[in-house]
């Protein structure tokens, strides 16, 4: 690891792009999982009027026993779970936002347990599944947790120590689940989404990523970041499949692949752009650290083992990202980079702007 540092910072290459600890806590918690999103019209339209409905019961029954506040509390639940039910079934924005429908819940769960004891902790349950099927995750986990700490301190203080500690294992073991199970729903989303835009031969991104990805350095580039793209199309890839056949073509584009893969860093993307041209994305990186890197790309292919034992070469154009650059014109201008470099003989790098080599120019420490 540390030998992998050093030559990282002999190349002029910085590591990785320094990621904040508030990103990283975001990441880990996937506070910012989107699985449940697209459905979440579709989950408050199905689950809201039964759950009104279900609540009625209870309603009439707290009324008949003069449970006068009980019963306020869930009625004002259930009015709100109609109004954003029906709102949702016709595809309409909620009328009470969902925020406030979790903080009503709670307000039962609560009042329930301090009423009714254990009979009303028992609604903490389907409330932290409702939680996360209503809110974004952030929320969710903010809103559940309230709920498992609060219940368990209201039911210590009611019910004893140990229905208390009970209640407190139980209801953690249920949001633990929860949140378990939506993980792997999230993973599995995110395998179809990377099956959807992986190219099957190299296992690099396909164009259509490289396209979306295009537009959205579009957008943090106008924020600030920097960002370099090079192209690399294999020299003469068609005597290859002319000499030793398709077969040993592919081989050797997963070969290149791999070869850019093992020196890419964590957050560069690769792309297979083409049929024997790949394209990757350099965020963070300026033109100079960029060209440092193209340049030991191409002197690690040229120097691979390649299948049949021949020498295998690409050539590399570079452009750093110009604000105010819509994706068309910087590809256009990596485009022209690359370009050079085949007209100039290939097995070479060209960095946009420059004329001369990248291997002439010196790489810079950062
Ligand atoms: P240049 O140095 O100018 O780039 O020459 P080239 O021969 O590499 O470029 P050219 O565009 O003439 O040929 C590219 C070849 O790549 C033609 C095509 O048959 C081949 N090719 C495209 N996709 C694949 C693939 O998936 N597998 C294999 N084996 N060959 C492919
Ligand atoms: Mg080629
Ligand atoms: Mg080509």
């Amino acid at each position: 690891m540390n030998a992998q540092r050093e030559r990282y910072a002999r190349e002029g290459i910085s590591e990785t792009i320094p990621v904040k600890s508030t990103t990283r806590i975001r990441r880990w918690f996937r506070l910012d999982s989107e699985s449940l999103t697209p459905y979440r019209t579709r989950i408050v339209a199905a689950l809201s009027l039964p759950a009104a409905l279900l609540l009625l019961p209870f309603t009439m029954t707290h009324l008949l026993y003069g449970r006068w506040g009980l019963a306020v509390v869930i009625a004002i639940a259930q009015v709100v779970l109609f109004v954003d039910g029906r709102a949702a079934s016709r595809n309409l924005p909620p009328p009470v936002p969902h925020l406030a429908l979790a903080m009503i819940l709670m307000v039962v769960v609560f009042a329930s347990l301090a009423f009714q004891g254990i009979n009303g902790a028992l609604w903490a349950y389907p409330t932290l599944f409702i939680c996360y099927f209503i809110l974004p995750r952030g929320r969710a986990l903010g809103v559940s947790s309230v709920i498992v700490v609060a219940v368990s301190l209201i039911a210590y203080d009611s019910l004893g120590g140990a229905l208390a500690a009970r209640l407190a294992a139980t209801l953690a073991l249920t949001l633990g689940m929860i949140n378990v199970v939506l993980n792997v729903i999230d993973d599995l989303q995110q395998a179809l989404q990377d099956q959807a835009v992986t190219d099957a031969l190299t296992g690099a991104y396909n164009r259509r990523r490289f396209d979306e990805e295009l537009a959205r350095i579009e957008l943090t580039a106008a924020q600030g970041q920097t960002c370099t793209l090079l192209t690399l199309d294999v020299d003469h890839f068609k005597r290859v499949n002319d000499t030793y056949g398709h077969a040993v073509g592919d081989e050797v584009l997963r070969r290149v692949a791999a070869l850019i893969k093992a020196r890419k860093r964590r957050d560069d993307m690769l792309f297979r752009i083409g049929g024997e041209e790949f394209a990757l994305l350099l965020p963070g990186c300026g033109a100079t650290e960029a060209a440092a890197l193209a340049e030991v790309l191409r002197k690690r292919i040229e120097q691979a083992e390649m299948p049949a034992g021949q020498c295998i070469t690409v050539s590399v154009g570079v452009a750093n990202h110009i604000v105010g650059d819509t994706p068309e014109a910087w590809a256009r201008r990596v485009d022209a980079a690359l370009y050079l470099a085949k007209r100039q003989g290939r097995n070479r790098v060209i960095v946009s702007g420059l004329t001369a080599p990248a291997e002439q120019i010196q790489p810079v420490s950062v």
